[in-house]
């Protein structure tokens, strides 16, 4: 099913894989997927390592399994970087064999000696699906907090308005720990004319580790309130992650209490952290509306 129809019906539910690395990592992922399918979410992504490096072979047949095997749609990545038209060309003619309808459309991660070949930004990815005459669901990426490498925050805004003129349905969010940082980028997203619904991630930090390299990679501020629970965890791994869904799942109250159009879930390949925010959305009937 096309997210947009999700979209359209009610606020959705959704979690992201990345294709593991190491040994059987196609069996992993199939049980994790499995896993977090079992909680019925409106999608699951799986990401796409950027040139192709990684698993990324890997990413749509998991992408399929979620949606033959597992009833759940699926949302493919696929990035921009190494990537030329003849590839995203057999990319989709894949997705459309196993019934794949959504593909959401990065220029990825910089990877040292992978550069951008026919396309440079995720906007010419989607001007070009759209020109050969894809009717794919096409989402993108948006950054509340403006993206790393953006000099300035008009910028990012023109690059969600190509985005959106060249023929996104919708935008997903980096992660972010702040919902007025949302709150401010939702206003101005209008403000700039770009009307695409907006389905916010929020990652459940799991260690100390974890929160630096991810605010790091990708310019996300560490709010005080949330360095004082990690503080108060102290060195125990269990406490630290807790404290991180504690925390998640008090923020994406707020944002479906907030008319947010749909929670998407970075879940790092953990069931047990897309599930715990499940349920604390069931329990506000979140699912019910
Ligand atoms: P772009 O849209 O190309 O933006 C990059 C920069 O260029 C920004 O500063 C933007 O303001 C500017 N810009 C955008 N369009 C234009 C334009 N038309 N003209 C001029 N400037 C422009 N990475 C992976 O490698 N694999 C993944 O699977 C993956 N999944 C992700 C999922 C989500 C929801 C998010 C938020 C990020 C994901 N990333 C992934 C990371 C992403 O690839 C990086 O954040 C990357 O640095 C930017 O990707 P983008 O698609 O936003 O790029």
């Amino acid at each position: 099913m096309r997210i947009t129809d999700k979209l359209a019906q009610h606020q959705t539910f959704s979690a992201e894989v990345f294709p593991p690395k190491g040994e059987l990592p196609l069996e992993q992922a199939y049980e994790i997927a499995g896993g977090i399918a079992a909680d019925r979410p409106d999608w699951i992504s799986v990401t796409y390592s950027a040139g192709g490096t990684g698993n990324s072979r890997n990413t749509i047949p998991i992408a399929a399994s979620i949606e033959n095997d597992f009833g759940t749609t699926a949302l493919a990545h696929l990035t921009c970087m190494g990537t030329v038209r003849e590839d995203v060309d057999a990319y989709v003619k894949e997705l459309g064999t196993y019934g794949i309808q959504n593909l959401l459309a990065l220029r990825g991660d910089r990877r040292p000696g992978v550069e951008q070949r026919d396309f440079v930004h995720a906007s010419d990815m989607i001007s070009y699906l759209r020109s050969s005459g894809s009717d794919l669901c096409i989402g993108a990426a948006c950054y509340p907090e403006g993206h790393v490498e953006s000099p300035s925050e008009e910028g990012d805004f023109e690059g969600l308005l190509a985005k959106q003129d060249a023929g996104a349905d919708f935008l997903v969010t980096q992660l972010f720990f702040n919902n007025e940082d949302f709150y401010r980028f939702r206003e101005r997203l209008l403000r700039h004319r770009v009307k695409l619904p907006v389905v916010v991630g929020i990652m459940p930090f799991t260690s100390v580790k974890q929160i630096q390299r991810m605010a790091f990679n990708c310019g996300a501020s560490i709010p005080a309130r949330v360095v004082k629970r990690l503080v108060r965890a102290g060195d125990d791994p269990e406490a630290q992650a807790q404290a991180g869904i504690e925390y998640a799942c008090e923020q994406i109250l707020d944002l479906a209490a907030n008319g947010v159009d749909g929670i998407h879930v970075y879940s790092m390949n953990k069931p047990r952290v897309a599930h715990a925010v499940h349920e604390a959305l069931a329990s506000v009937g979140y699912f019910e509306g």
